[in-house]
């Protein structure tokens, strides 16, 4: 039995029939790389001074709206801050 693993492609897969991701806001179809800024409390941090902690994400090409469904800060995914 395999894992049902989504976000492993099948080789199979024809990317001509997959939907694609359009902008929430404009209906783009096209997104570029950006990133959310956390500020991140003092009390959070290892030097005890407050810092900021990039998450990159993806945003619309044309409005720059970041859909809600790239955005790790609107779900609940736990932000993984050793990794990379
Ligand atoms: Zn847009």
């Amino acid at each position: 039995m395999e894992n049902n693993n989504q976000n492993k492609l099948n080789a199979n897969v024809d990317i001509k029939t997959l939907p694609s991701l359009t902008c929430d806001e404009c209906k783009c179809e096209s997104f570029i790389n950006a990133y959310i800024i956390k500020r991140v409390s003092p009390l959070l941090t290892e030097t005890g001074k407050p810092g900021f902690l990039p998450i990159p994400t993806f945003a619309c090409s044309h409005c720059g709206h970041v859909n809600v469904v790239l955005d790790p800060t609107k779900t609940n995914n736990i932000i993984n801050t050793n990794g990379g």
